[in-house]
């Protein structure tokens, strides 16, 4: 059983989702959370369920392409808790469209947030992790920052940033005692993957040889492991958590 007591965790995009397992997770295993999302009201029914169930928990509402509210996430953290010891780094969204039909708006946002949003975030906590030469991050990327999907020019291209964003970062804060591992999921049910036709989601899941598609929990599961001692020799990695669909 992995033991986080007293741990200070902040979860981007965690009001629901794949973060909120993330966050639920790490509650459950003693830590400290902060669940963060942009939409404050969704962010505050959220941390009022967690400590419905006993958990420390503590909301901030944070766009994550803001340079600002990334700082004042991290700040108000450590104002909080007095440290950070694991920043997963997941709020992330999508706007599908082939290429010739993607209008600018469309990348610029999903860089934004799921690219942007990783700096903003990491910069922040790096700082007081560095002081504390402790720290661990995690970045929830995707399969598709390693296979590349049509209609995800601007998606893929962001997780595939974000994956080099965690080799270069481990590397840099390596001699800190800082980790930086990566996360790709493969097909998980969220509100994300709903937006996709009933169909398509069924003859995907069909394809996966472990035949389901996944449940946050599974990545949770993952982001538990990543923070933990038992990956103390870990970092610069990519997890894949995809049932065996990429191979
Ligand atoms: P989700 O159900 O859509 O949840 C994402 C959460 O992030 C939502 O609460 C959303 O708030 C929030 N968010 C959106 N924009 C934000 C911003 N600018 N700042 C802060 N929070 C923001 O998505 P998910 O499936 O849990 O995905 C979580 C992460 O896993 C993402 O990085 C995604 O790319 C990655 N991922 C998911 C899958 C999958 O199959 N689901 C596969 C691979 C990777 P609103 O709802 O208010 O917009």
């Amino acid at each position: 059983m992995i033991n986080l007591k007293d741990k200070v965790v902040v979860v981007t995009g965690s009001a629901r989702g794949i973060g909120k397992a993330i966050a639920l997770k790490f509650a459950e295993a003693g830590a400290k959370v902060v669940i963060s999302d942009i939409n404050d009201e969704v962010t505050q029914s959220t941390v009022a369920e967690f400590k419905s169930k006993g958990y420390e928990a503590f909301g901030i509402k944070c766009d994550v392409s803001s340079f600002e509210d990334s700082q004042n996430l991290i700040d108000k953290t450590v104002e909080k808790y007095g440290k950070i010891d694991v920043l997963i780094n997941n709020a992330g969204i999508t706007k599908d469209n082939l290429i010739i039909r993607m209008g600018e708006d469309e990348w610029d946002k999903v860089i934004a947030v799921n690219l942007k949003g990783v700096f903003n975030c990491s910069k922040h906590a790096i700082k007081y992790m560095m002081k504390a030469k402790s720290g661990v991050i995690i970045n929830i990327a995707s399969v598709v920052g390693i296979t590349g999907n049509a209609g995800q020019v601007n998606y893929a291209a962001t997780k595939g940033g974000v994956i080099a964003m965690t080799k270069s970062l481990a590397k840099e804060y390596a001699g800190r005692n800082i980790r930086v591992n990566a996360i790709a999921p493969g097909f998980i049910e969220t509100e994300m993957t709903k937006a996709i036709p009933e169909k398509e989601r069924e003859a995907w899941a069909a394809s996966i040889p472990l035949k389901r598609a996944g449940q946050p929990e599974d990545v949770a599961n993952a982001a538990l492991f990543l923070a933990s001692d038992l990956a103390s020799y870990i970092t610069s990695q990519v997890l894949v958590v995809d049932g065996g669909m990429i191979g």
